[in-house]
């Protein structure tokens, strides 16, 4: 059989259809395949990130912390805005037209590119062979390489199974058509925070329940603690150490409701709730992916294998994003899809895997790259800490926003920044300079010899590279120099 392409990209996701973009500028012939309809029976491109992940939880996010401060914050500011009503359907229309703007967008850009986007569900057969699985049709594409970009989805959970609108997953906690009372969500990870923090803001109590005794392994403890207080003044539950045993839908005064019992060291525990989101991660879409005669290796968790470049156990095809080991993001997948079509293409190109920015898009906000505190004394490393609060940064005080703090970790004797930790408004915006400067090897002196605009938050991230050496001019430290 012929090649028709030089890539098929499977997925047109972040991962995918980055790559598609990059191998097509790159001036090979590529084409996208994509199974992903939206709600009209559509095709629609930018996988779980826009249909259903990062772009509408983040606009439903802006809406509803806007809806919070017009409730509780404006009048500090001197606003009176009388009482503030919530238009859900209006704000609902406004997430899904942000979604339809930006698959829209993916389209446009694939096609500028010269990329045939193929509408189906993809399987790869032996010899770089394609099966394309559309209606009832079903067609065979080859090609010199193929790139496997089919994503993930959210794990279900045997006693908690998704009901109609009662117990549902993230998807269905973007698109609720009313604010419930009370809203339960098992899973105190990314999703859980933010989804959580959405239906809190808007006025629903809400309960997360966390089978692990600890909150947010992967980021720096002393970051966690301020944020685990931040959450609970704001009135999120966290209940940790709470582990799920069943669910049950309940009509109670003609309400139907979900009784959730979980067992903390108290015993069992029940609670009533209008709606419970599952968010307990996300798993690699390979169920359907690769046909057994092309062999690929997936590892122990389910995810395709692959080394640091991104290729399978098979030679010419790869395997990018949330489907392959490393952290479920976008920009993560993006980057991989960036560096296989530079691959493909026979150029050089890397990923640091060291210094992927994690971000949670809560109130605060929690950013950070580079180690924690808890990972370099596990190693042995040693290391110098610079911390500073915004409650002293004079534009966090004039914005009505002092909670949180940037905390610097560098190396003690080359003083070389190993990681950044921030928990505050705009974190998701400020760890971009700390990844800049860790890109280029910089020290905590680098950041604390640069000029930053005052008043800016990120003069925070200043003065903890001063604080670093005990010279920070806003806060009193212990040594001075
Ligand atoms: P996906 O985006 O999952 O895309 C895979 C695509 O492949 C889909 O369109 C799918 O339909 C298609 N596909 C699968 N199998 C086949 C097949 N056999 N044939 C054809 N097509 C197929 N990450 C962030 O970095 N920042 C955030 O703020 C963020 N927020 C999130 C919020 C939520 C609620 C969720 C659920 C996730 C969020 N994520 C966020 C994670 C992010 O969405 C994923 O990491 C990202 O989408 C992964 O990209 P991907 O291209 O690997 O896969
Ligand atoms: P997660 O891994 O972040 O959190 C899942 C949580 O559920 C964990 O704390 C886990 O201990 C807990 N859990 C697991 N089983 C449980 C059970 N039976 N009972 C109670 N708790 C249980 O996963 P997530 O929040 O579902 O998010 C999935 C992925 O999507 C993440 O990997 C994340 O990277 C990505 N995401 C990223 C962002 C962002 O970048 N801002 C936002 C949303 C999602």
């Amino acid at each position: 059989m012929s090649v028709d392409f030089g890539v098929i990209v499977i997925g047109a996701g972040p991962a995918g259809y980055v790559a598609a973009i990059r191998c097509a500028q790159l001036g090979i012939k590529t084409a996208c395949i994509d199974n992903w309809v939206n709600e009209k029976g559509e095709p629609s491109l930018g996988g779980t990130c826009l249909n259903v992940g990062c772009i509408p939880s983040k606009a439903l996010l802006q809406s509803s912390e806007l809806f919070e401060q017009a409730n509780k914050n404006f009048s500090q500011h001197g606003i009176k805005v009388g009482s503030v009503e919530l238009d859900l359907g209006t704000m609902m229309e406004r997430k899904n037209k942000i979604v339809s703007e930006l698959t829209d967008g993916i389209a446009a850009l694939l096609k500028a590119n010269k990329v045939e986007t193929i509408t189906g569900t993809a399987r790869l057969l032996a010899d770089k062979k394609v099966e394309v699985a559309h209606n009832k049709d079903k067609k065979i594409y080859a090609a010199d390489t193929i790139i496997i970009a089919s994503g993930s989805s959210s794990i279900e959970l045997a006693n908690a199974p998704l009901t109609d609108k009662l117990i549902v997953d993230s998807t269905g906690a973007l698109a609720f058509d009313s604010v419930p009372d009370k809203v339960g969500v098992i899973g105190a990870g990314v999703i859980g925070l933010e989804l959580g923090s959405v239906w809190r803001r808007l006025g629903a109590e809400v309960i997360i329940l966390e089978a692990q005794d600890v909150f947010l392994p992967t980021a720096d403890k002393q970051i966690v603690r301020d944020a685990l207080r931040s959450y609970k003044k704001q009135g999120l539950d966290i209940k940790l150490n709470s582990r799920l045993l069943s669910t049950e839908i309940k009509t109670i005064k003609k309400r139907r409701q979900v009784e959730v019992v979980y067992q903390n060291e108290k015993g069992n525990q029940k609670e009533l709730f209008d709606k419970l989101i599952v968010a307990v991660g996300r798993k690699p879409n390979t169920d359907y992916i690769f046909d057994e005669e092309a062999e690929l290796i997936l590892d122990e968790r389910g995810f395709i294998h692959v080394n640091e470049q991104c290729e399978t156990s098979q030679p010419g095809v790869y395997a990018i994003g949330d489907v392959v080991r490393g952290p479920m993001l976008a920009h993560k997948g993006s980057e991989e899809g960036m560096m296989v079509a530079e691959l493909i293409a026979g150029k050089h190109a890397l990923i640091n895997y060291d210094l992927i920015p994690a971000v949670i898009y809560t109130h605060p906000e929690l950013a950070w790259a580079g180690k924690t505190e808890q990972q370099l004394q596990a190693a042995g490393e040693s290391y110098k800490t610079g911390v500073f609060p915004f409650v002293a940064s004079g534009r966090a005080k004039a914005q009505g926003d002092t909670s949180g703090m940037v905390k610097i970790l560098s190396q003690s004797e080359t003083d070389r920044i190993l990681g950044v930790h921030i928990i505050g408004g705009q974190a998701s915006e400020l760890i971009a300079q700390a990844v800049i400067a860790m890109e280029l090897g910089a020290s905590a002196e680098d950041i604390a010899l640069t000029v930053f605009a005052h008043p800016s938050l990120s003069e925070a991230l200043h003065e903890a590279a001063l604080a670093v050496d005990n010279r920070a001019i806003h806060i009193v430290q212990k040594k001075r120099r």
